[in-house]
Formats: structure tokens, C-alpha cells, sequence
């Protein structure tokens, strides 16, 4: 509401939306706080805690007085050690200036998109997608371009984008492994979104967050190492799904050299870095590689699969996801089309706490996401109370 007593706030703020997946979160919380048991799958993080040597290491870096202004673009150290694992494992043909230390990689999107959209830009993105993108092109004046991704992979990625493709677009949004869907597009169609990038004179945003957690098949493939793409492509990267850090928040956006400036102006200017000792807990944490994802897919691997099981046995239909930490199941009929009426439903009847999926994007209705990163007593209970809501509702 504008009062015309004060000045307005800026206008580029309209259309921009304040997380949904946060307003789901504080009615647990007021449910949780009126002492109520709620079974929480409306999450994503992993599961377990930070590990003890990534822990310790920011306790030697404040021991050591490691406490001081740091580049706003990130400690040497780290910047090295990022560029060793990006080029080793990503297969990124990255400079020396590439990677730029952020926070999470929620701060490498938001520079991407900061560094590349003028107002009036289009942004190409499939859909279902993660919430807070639509929110960051509106937030930069820009316009979401839509392409229903089941259809599009059905029929051909390139042939989808070409559709959707004008003059006004510029960037490609580009999530896989993807939330919320867990699907993870395969080598052949990153080679054709790829070519399609390259043809079009489109930059992308390659948003890899979820790079390690890919349960099986071909592994995943970063945009960034095709050929002609490194030039073009800035990779927001984190360590939160990675190494179970989400609350240090700490990322690297991986820049060619035309866009470096642009990154590293709204890296100085909005947090002017990432505190000094969370980037010694990051150095620990690279060098220990895959190290600790691996031995937690297991435990993934198992959450998913009991939760999938959970959900089938209770009417949804859902087939487990090859990576990621979500299922993403159409709504069962006792539960209706309506997602957030869905979701209300079993949070107020089932104490089930879920997403609806109208918040990834008009291509998420109908469905419900729920994260499989919680713990075996969730599960559980989650799944007993799913059983019992659907066969009193199936049967009312
Ligand atoms: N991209 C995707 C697709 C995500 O799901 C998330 C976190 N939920 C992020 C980026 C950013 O994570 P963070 O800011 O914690 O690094």
C-alpha cells in the first residue's frame, strides 16, 4: 500500500514475492510453538550436521586471528583451491579470476542475474523451478519465459526453447540437478541446450547446487565445460547441500572474464565478501572432495526409497528421483488439484508439513514437494500419519 505521506519503496520491488516455502515454515513453527507434532518434509537441507574437521577448521582460523578484512572476492586460498576442483571436477576451462567467493549460492544468483539483466530482458527457465529465480529476474525488471519442462524434453529441448526464444532474450536459467523436481537433464540435453545457448547468443546461469547429490546414472555434467560455454556461463555453486553447511553460507560463482567486474561490484558493494574465518571452514572442506557426500548417499538413497514407498502405499503416484533431495508427487485424488489447498490439508488434518507445488511455477500444480533429507523417525511417523489421513479421506 503506497501512503502518499512517505516516499514509496522502489518500484523494482513489484512482482517480487517474499519466499512461500518461508511462510510455510513459520505456521509450523506457530504449530510446533502451540505444542503440536508436525512431520516435516517442507524442508531443504541435509540432514546431518557440519563435519567435525570443517568445524574445527574455523575455530583455527579465529585462534590464529584470521578474523580481518579478507578480498572482497575471496581469500587466495580458497579462490586456489576452487579453481582446482572446478577445472578437476567440473571440467571448467576456468582463469585464475573466475571464481568468486559469495554467500551460498543464493548471492552468486543474484550477481549473475544483477550482472546480466537490463530491464525488459527475458530469461528463458524451465518450469517447475526453484521459487526464489522468478523472484530475481522480477526483482532485476526482467520477464520469466516459461518452458514447461516434461513437455519440452518429451519433444526436444531445442525445439521448445526455439518456440519461446525473441529478440529481448539474453539469459537461459539453467538448475540440474534440479529442484524441486530431482531430475537430472542428460549429457545429450545439456550438448543441445548448450548449442542452442551458443546459436542464440544467450548467456547462462548454470545454478549446480545440488552437483554431488546424484543417486545414480550418468553423473552429472556442468553447462560450463562444453565447448564455447565457459565464455558465456556463470555456474553458482555452494557448499550447503554439499557438505551440509546451508547455515554458513558460503558459495562461488565460477565468471568468465566479461562478467568478473560486474560479479565482483555486487559482491563489494552488497556484503563486501564472506566473513574470513567461513572461508578457512570452506578451504577444510574442498580439500576434502567428495569425501563426505559420498558417504552419505546411502543415507539418501534409503530416505528417498522409504519415503517413496511411504507415499505409494498411501494413493500418490511417484516414481524415486535420480538426485536431489525432493519428491515431487501429483496430489492423490482424496487430496484434490488444488496444491496449496492440498498442502493446507495435510498440515491442519495430517500434521504432514509439505510445499505446494504451485510455488515452482504454474507446471508444479497439482503437486507436493517433499524433501527426504529428514531424519528415519520423521519418515516414519510422517508416513504412518499419510496412511491413516488417506485411508479416512479415501473412504469419507
Ligand atoms: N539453487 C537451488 C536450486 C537451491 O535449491 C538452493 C537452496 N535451496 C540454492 C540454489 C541456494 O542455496 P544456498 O544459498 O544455501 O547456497
Amino acid at each position: 500500500m503506497t501512503d502518499p505521506a512517505f516516499p514509496p519503496t522502489a518500484r523494482r520491488f513489484e512482482g517480487v514475492g517474499f519466499s512461500e516455502i518461508v511462510r510455510v515454515r513459520n505456521r509450523v513453527m506457530e504449530l510446533l510453538a502451540a505444542g503440536r507434532k508436525v512431520w516435516r518434509f517442507e524442508g531443504g537441507e541435509p540432514w546431518m550436521h557440519t563435519p567435525d574437521a570443517v568445524k574445527a577448521a574455523m575455530g583455527d582460523a579465529l585462534v590464529r586471528n584470521q578474523t580481518r578484512y579478507a578480498p572482497s572476492s575471496g581469500i587466495p586460498e580458497l579462490r586456489r583451491a576452487i579453481l582446482a576442483k572446478v577445472r578437476d571436477r567440473n571440467g571448467i576451462p576456468a582463469d585464475e579470476e573466475s571464481p568468486i567467493v559469495v554467500n551460498g549460492g543464493m548471492q552468486g544468483l543474484f550477481a549473475g542475474f544483477a550482472a546480466l539483466l537490463d530491464p525488459g530482458d527475458q530469461v528463458l527457465m524451465f518450469s517447475p523451478y526453484w521459487t526464489p529465480i522468478a523472484d530475481l529476474v522480477a526483482y532485476h525488471q526482467a520477464t520469466a519465459v516459461l518452458v514447461p519442462t516434461a513437455p519440452a524434453r518429451r519433444k526436444g529441448l531445442t525445439a521448445a526453447l526455439a518456440e519461446r526464444v525473441t529478440p529481448k532474450t539474453k539469459v537461459l536459467y539453467w538448475n540440474s540437478p534440479a529442484n524441486p523436481t530431482g531430475d537430472v537433464f542428460s549429457s545429450t540435453e545439456v550438448e543441445e541446450v548448450a548449442a542452442f545457448a551458443r546459436e542464440r547468443n544467450l548467456a547462462v546461469i548454470s545454478d549446480e547446487a545440488y552437483e554431488d547429490l546424484v543417486y545414480e546414472g550418468e553423473p552429472h555434467v556442468s553447462i560450463a565445460s562444453l565447448p564455447g560455454m565457459a565464455e558465456r556461463t556463470i555456474t553458482a555453486f555452494t557448499l550447503s547441500k554439499s557438505y551440509s553447511m546451508t547455515g554458513w553460507r558460503l558459495g562461488y560463482a565460477v565468471v568468465p572474464k566479461r562478467y568478473q567486474s560486474a560479479v565482483k561490484t555486487v559482491v563489494l558493494y552488497t556484503t563486501n565478501g564472506v566473513s574470513t574465518p567461513t572461508q578457512w571452514a570452506a578451504v577444510e572442506a574442498l580439500a576434502r572432495g567428495t569425501e563426505y557426500v559420498a558417504s552419505w548417499k546411502e543415507g539418501y538413497r534409503h530416505r528417498r526409497d522409504r519415503l517413496v514407498e511411504g507415499l505409494k502405499a498411501a494413493g500418490f503416484e511417484i516414481e524415486a528421483p535420480r538426485a536431489a533431495l525432493y519428491l515431487f508427487p501429483k496430489t492423490p485424488p482424496w487430496l484434490g488439484p488444488d496444491s496449496r489447498q492440498a498442502a493446507r490439508t495435510l498440515l491442519d488434518e495430517a500434521n504432514v508439513a509439505t510445499v505446494p507445488g504451485i510455488v515452482f511455477g504454474p507446471e508444479g500444480e497439482g503437486h507436493l514437494r517433499f524433501s527426504f533429507s529428514v531424519s528415519d523417525e520423521m519418515i516414519s511417523g510422517g508416513v504412518e500419519a499419510l496412511g491413516t489421513f488417506a485411508s479416512a479421506a479415501s473412504s469419507r
